[in-house]
């Protein structure tokens, strides 16, 4: 494991912020690690050294909802000295936060006007998003959810899902069920199994995605005991988050390896972020390092116009030439689809670089990853004719 900062001793209130307080006393115990996660700035100023701006925006997340929590094992892979760290722009609080820009919103995706139960959101005919807690190991600084993870509710009980599983029981056309929050993976494993099996009850909810962010930021939670729980439904596909190759640590490596060997597919979704991940090396040195582990790199997400993420956010423009950067750089399996998800939740739509040159009477030109412009000539729109059989002998090409 990466060597550990100086930790700052928790809180009461902070050994009951997760959902699982039973904690034997290892760093390689999840528990310990969640038990142990920095969550006030004295803790913090001991472990990194501090900017103004970092110590402001601490100040700030801890009195205006959006808390800070960084584990021990996410806080081992910060440059303590180095504020443009990509690591620690991801987890610590800047006072940039409390900058508002054009576009900002707080529910991007339009989550609450999509609520059709308590603690479900459908916008998509076929899917729904299940949010079965608010707690997360570390509070991501570009969250989507930011305007309710953390916000103390926990993880929910099973009787305050019942409306959702009934609206999803009383609807054949879902057919996939999003489990998010937070982090549904830092509840219980006795949580989450239950929530898996009366999913697995309804014949019609054919796949079970898990969203999380254990295997970067407390991978020690991927344990052979949540994986077999895991298994409780059939098909359950664990979604993974890595932004950054640096966060493909050994205990990462070891988290992932035992999902796949478990039999769970493993997808990952990264989030372009500005000055973090947002040029084409480090994206191709993350891609390659996930395929390696057998992980699939799925979308890379457009940052959503989160309030006061403006600072982390790039233009579309940097997305699509990182993507035609990378296209002929990176195989299919390692190339994942530039996603853009509407504000307002209308939805996601891919975005492409524009490879298509022109487009005339049956041919179109294509600008290749070399930048040559090359013409596919369509087959003529009528059915070729049978030929008459030829008397004439045939040429080999
Ligand atoms: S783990 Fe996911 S839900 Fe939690 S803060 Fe990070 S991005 Fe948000």
């Amino acid at each position: 494991m990466a060597s550990l900062p100086v930790l700052a001793e928790s809180s009461v209130a902070e050994r009951s912020a997760l959902d699982d307080s039973n904690e034997p006393g290892a760093p390689q115990d999840w528990r310990w690690q969640a038990r142990h996660a920095i969550r006030d700035l004295e803790g913090l100023e001991r472990a990194i050294v501090l900017t103004e701006a970092e110590r402001a925006g601490v100040r700030r997340s801890l009195a205006d909802g959006f808390p800070m929590s960084i584990t021990p094992h996410y806080l081992g892979l910060i440059d303590p000295h180095d504020p443009s760290c990509p690591i620690r722009r991801q987890a610590v609080p800047t006072i940039d936060e409390a900058h508002e820009v054009p576009g900002d919103l707080r529910d991007p995706l339009g989550e609450e006007a999509h609520e059709v139960a308590p603690e479900l959101v459908q916008r998509y005919p076929d899917r729904v998003l299940l949010l079965a807690t608010d707690r997360c190991a570390m509070y991501c600084r570009f969250c989507t959810r930011s305007r309710m993870v953390g916000d103390g509710g926990g993880a929910r009980a099973l009787d305050k899902l019942e409306p959702a599983f009934r609206y999803i029981e009383s609807h054949p056309e879902i057919h996939d069920v999003i489990v998010s929050g937070g982090d549904p993976l830092v509840m219980a494993t006795s949580r989450i199994t239950p929530i898996l099996g009366r999913l697995a009850n309804i014949e019609h909810v054919l796949t079970v995605r898990v969203a999380t962010r254990a295997p970067v930021t407390i991978p020690q939670r991927i344990t052979d005991e949540l994986c077999r729980a895991l298994r409780t439904h059939p098909a359950v596909w664990v979604m993974t988050h890595f932004n950054h190759p640096k966060e493909l640590a050994p205990e990462a490596t070891e988290a992932l390896a035992r999902l796949v060997d478990h039999g769970l597919p493993v997808m990952n979704q990264t989030v372009l972020l500005r000055g973090i991940n947002d040029d084409p090396d480090t994206l191709e040195a993350l891609f390659r390092g996930l395929v390696r582990r057998r992980v699939r790199p799925y979308y890379l997400l457009q940052a959503d116009p989160v309030r006061g993420t403006g600072h982390l956010r790039t233009p579309i423009a940097t997305g699509l030439r990182i993507m035609e950067r990378l296209q002929g750089r990176l195989s299919g399996i390692a190339l994942p689809k530039y996603i853009v998800d509407t504000p307002g939740g209308r939805g996601k739509v891919p975005v492409l670089p524009d490879t298509v040159v022109r487009r005339s009477d049956g041919v179109t030109t294509l600008r290749t990853f070399r930048g040559e412009e090359v013409d596919y000539v369509d087959p003529p729109t009528a059915a070729p004719t049978a030929a008459a059989p030829s008397t004439e002998p045939t040429k080999s090409r």
